[in-house]
């Protein structure tokens, strides 16, 4: 890895050399009940608009390489023939500006499965292999526990890191495009302060934790605890809604659809993203739900992301952003339910 520091009115330079592209970044959406603003990630048209001390956004950046509901293939049907059409829906190369750690380390994660797996998926790898991703260090939230889950700092998945030194920014590089990137700014090697600097502010943040979860042989326990009343616990308190999952940075599962015309002149094939929480989810054909109760939803959700994903792949596919449990209207939160399957409340 490569290092340097610029002076900080050098970004909007290197925000101007990437605009040729499409540049999504943390933008300021409204305030909530508090008025406290609400952040989320948008398509940036003027480096103004950027909000980089951001805290969390309330989605995640998964949306521009995941989308909700995304049009896989379409059919086109005449007597004679017929014709398929499959778009990637891949358009311009993309610049993700300020992203936090944990949301680095989710694509990372996406990636074993939807890039790196047996099945790879060719609409998410074409949106993956377009991105220059530009990473910021942040302050921890209270709901925030990835440093419990490994994920706090990003080691891979970026082509520049960011760490805010006061009036300067430490870079962190990892990829030839952001090295020419940075020769076209104004910037130099770090000095011996700049790297004292630097260390003391990530280790301050460290300070900033306030959750916790324990993973010391978290899946060992789950497998122990499958009948644990604790589950039952907290699907009572569960609502079914899937909000968990639409705003969580590494949930990937999916229904497909196919819609054909009454004229069968036309037909499409549609993929949208799905929650294990919400109450069709394990619905089978023939009207069969192996999953009808609240509480065996949750519970899987937590065993794909802290007991089959580690089985799999060796890592959790939780990355500890918190932004379940503070979306989640039955505050249901990550550190609460295991911590009580624990044992310990
Ligand atoms: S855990 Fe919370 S956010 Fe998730 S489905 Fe249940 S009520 Fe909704
Ligand atoms: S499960 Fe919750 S804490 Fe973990 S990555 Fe998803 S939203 Fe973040």
């Amino acid at each position: 890895m490569i290092f340097k520091v610029f002076k900080k009115q050098e970004l909007a330079r290197l925000h101007e050399l990437l605009a040729v592209n499409i540049v999504v970044g943390p933008v300021v959406k409204g305030k909530d009940r508090n008025g406290k603003p609400l952040y989320d990630f948008d398509v940036v048209y003027d480096f103004g608009e950027l909000a980089l001390d951001y805290t969390q956004t309330v989605h995640s950046p998964k949306r521009f390489v995941l989308p909700y509901h995304e049009t896989l293939s379409t059919f086109a049907v005449s007597r004679e023939s017929w014709e398929k059409h499959v778009d990637l829906n891949v358009y311009r190369p993309l610049v993700f500006f300020g992203m936090h750690a944990c949301d680095i380390n989710a694509l990372n994660k996406l990636d074993l499965v939807l890039a790196q797996s047996t099945y790879p998926n060719p609409y998410y790898m074409g949106k993956r292999k377009n991105l220059f991703i530009v990473g910021i260090d942040c302050k921890p939230e209270p709901q925030c526990f990835c440093r419990s889950m490994g994920t706090d700092s990003a080691i891979h998945g970026f082509d520049l890191f960011l760490t805010d030194l006061g009036g300067r920014y430490f870079a962190e590089i990892l990829s030839a495009t952001a090295f020419d990137l940075l020769n076209q700014i104004k910037c130099t090697d770090p000095s011996a302060k700049d790297l004292a600097t630097y260390k003391q502010v990530t280790s301050g943040k460290n300070k900033h934790y306030t959750a916790t979860v324990d993973t010391s042989d978290l899946t060992k326990i789950l497998d122990l605890e499958f009948e644990s009343p604790a589950w039952d616990a907290w699907g009572e308190k569960c609502l079914s809604c899937g909000t968990c999952a639409n705003v969580c940075p590494t949930c990937y599962c999916y229904g497909v659809e196919e819609h054909v015309d009454l004229d069968l002149t036309h037909a499409s094939k549609t993929k949208s993203l799905h929650s294990c929480n919400l109450i069709d989810f394990a619905k089978v054909a023939g009207g069969h739900n192996f999953r009808p109760k609240s509480a065996s939803r949750l519970k899987y959700r937590y065993y794909h992301k802290h007991r089959g994903f580690v089985e799999a792949f060796e890592e959790s596919l939780c990355v500890g952003c918190g932004r379940c449990g503070a979306a989640c209207l039955a505050d249901i939160t990550p550190p609460e339910v295991i911590a009580s399957v624990r044992g310990k409340e």
